[in-house]
């Protein structure tokens, strides 16, 4: 008989509808029903509203651990363990373009972290990207994906469910995009210059997202139109995006969430750094200061260098400053990431979901969190 648990709150979001009064049932770390409260008087009262947990699939770094700077599988059950605090119960684990052992590093330790709670998968931002469009990545370890490169990733994708390469078109072919695709890998487009035919045409050979919409890519032109305008315009990519009301201008936020062509839709990231949950004014990064000020961090040149926020501040912000519906919010920071990568039980808590949620308070903020129904931080 596999153990039966049931929360009590005032509303529980499914990722669909709310449900007054009632209690979510959980069993074998799956969501088994939502129920009339009335119905399972035992229940475990919980404060305010059941939210599913929100999925991120651009972390960094957090708990003052930046990934790229201890590539190792502690580093990951800390950075998990930091945006669980907040909410975030799925987390794909980060890594900045890096030294080619270091990568190595990163993968194996990812391999032994397997099975960490929070942790989804691993993205693999660079080191094949646009040397024009670097942004914080260091422009001395960017360089073209090599035959040896393809099949390290190749064969690292075999460890995890879940694999993000962010790449740019002028590092890697589309015969490369192609082949990783088949292997399962998740192939975003990033750091790029490139065109929208381009990106059409990396579409077509199998790139399915596109990394921080607007951020570090060719912007959309009237004859034009780029990568930004491919990813608005093309219903099989998705994009993420970071809402902290520095990366993107509001009406470009606006712009972009009313404009994007489905089924593709966009997701929130928070391209969170080890700052998160931390109180670190600076880090390092390849050697380089990172200096944290007023919900920015940068390089000492201004350059933005990864963003200040966990996804609840980024929810939080699309909700109370672009006045979209709590509902839609909560929706773009866990059920679209999910869909971008295909997974069909996270992201909500209908029945068979992993029961991965957390409790919303009315300011927007985490009060406890629960993944796979085992409690992880917080709350009464
Ligand atoms: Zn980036």
């Amino acid at each position: 008989m596999m153990d039966k648990t049931a929360f009590r709150a005032a509303r529980i979001f499914d990722g669909t509808d709310w449900h007054d009064d009632a209690v979510l049932l959980v069993q074998g770390g799956r969501v088994a029903a939502i129920v009339p409260a009335a119905k399972a008087p035992d229940a475990r009262p919980l404060p305010e509203a059941i939210v599913p947990g929100l999925i991120d699939l651009q972390v960094n770094g957090g708990g003052g651990v930046l990934w790229n700077n201890d590539p190792s599988a502690a580093a990951i059950g800390t950075i998990c363990k930091a945006h669980a605090a907040f909410g975030t119960t799925s987390v794909m684990i980060t890594l900045i373009t890096d030294t080619p052992d270091t990568t190595a590093r990163a993968i194996a330790s990812a391999q032994a972290a397997v099975g960490t709670p929070g942790m989804l998968g691993i993205h693999l931002e660079g080191p094949h990207l646009s040397l024009a469009r670097k942004g914080t990545h260091d422009p001395a370890l960017i360089r073209k994906m090599t035959h040896a490169d393809q099949a390290n990733l190749i064969a690292a994708k075999t460890h995890f469910d879940h694999m993000i390469c962010t790449v740019g078109a002028e590092t890697v072919s589309t015969d490369q995009v192609q082949a990783l695709a088949a292997a399962g890998i998740t192939v975003s487009l990033g750091h790029t210059d490139c065109s929208y035919d381009t990106a059409l045409a990396y579409a077509d050979a199998g790139a399915t997202m596109v990394t921080h919409l607007f951020n570090a890519m060719g912007q959309m032109q009237h004859r034009a139109p780029g990568l930004v305008g491919a990813a608005l315009d093309d219903g099989r990519l998705w994009a993420g995006l970071i809402a902290d009301g520095y990366h993107v201008a509001d009406a470009a936020l606006r712009v972009a969430l009313r404009g994007k062509a489905g089924p593709g839709g966009i997701f929130l990231v928070s391209d969170a750094m080890s700052t998160i949950g931390s109180d670190l004014t600076e880090f390092t990064l390849n050697g380089r200061q990172i200096f944290r000020a007023e919900g920015r961090l940068t390089l000492a040149d201004g350059t933005l260098a990864g963003a200040d926020i966990v996804l609840i501040d980024a929810l939080r912000y699309v909700h109370q400053s672009l006045g979209l519906p709590l509902e839609t919010a909560l929706q773009l920071a866990s059920t679209a990431p999910a869909q971008a990568l295909g997974i069909s039980d996270r992201g909500h808590l209908h029945p068979g979901a992993h029961a991965d949620f957390f409790c919303l308070t009315p300011d927007i903020r985490a009060a406890g969190t629960w993944i796979g129904g085992q409690q992880i931080t917080g709350g009464a």
